[in-house]
């Protein structure tokens, strides 16, 4: 999947235009700034203006430039590089054994029925058990490597979404 501020303008506006996403959604999860007169024209400079400075605000003292990453590199997360694990998009260390490289991010956990409802798709809200998204930004270029899911007041992470 990868990081969706990532994706390729072009094929944002296309899915736009296929209907396949909504323009909430384009915004809301995929960072587009929109244009034109049905509003399903994506900005290409507005909208790497917008991740950058979005993702800037979200990991602290990153050097932000997602659309200087080379596009070789949008679905991937970590590869293992002299026995660490590495940032594929930058490759920033984030481990020296091997393991645990996900303690090196920076987390940032979204409430997945409030991240629905601003991308206009419909979810019913849990009364107890909140789901949440936990995210791991790469500390250095801010790319999204891996998010779970998890059910609030259950210890361990339930679901693998991404990375
Ligand atoms: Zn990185």
């Amino acid at each position: 999947m990868g990081d969706p501020f990532l994706r390729d303008p072009a094929l944002v506006e296309q899915d736009l235009i296929d209907g396949a996403i909504s323009r909430d959604a384009a915004k809301q999860l995929y960072g587009a700034v929109l244009t034109g007169a049905n509003g399903t024209e994506v900005d290409v400079t507005a909208t790497w203006a917008n991740r950058n400075a979005l993702r800037s605000a979200l990991v602290v003292g990153a050097k932000v430039a997602l659309d200087q990453l080379p596009s070789e590199t949008a679905l991937a997360d970590v590869r293992m590089a002299s026995g660490a694990w590495v940032c594929a998009h930058c490759n920033t260390s984030l481990s020296t054994n091997g393991v645990g490289w996900v303690e090196k991010t920076e987390s940032n956990i979204r409430d997945l029925a409030t991240l629905y409802e601003a991308a206009d798709t419909a979810i019913r809200r849990r009364n107890a058990n909140a789901v949440t998204l936990v995210e791991h930004y790469c500390p250095t270029c801010a790319v999204c490597l891996k998010v779970h899911v998890r059910v609030e007041s259950e210890a361990t992470p339930v679901y693998h979404l991404q990375g």
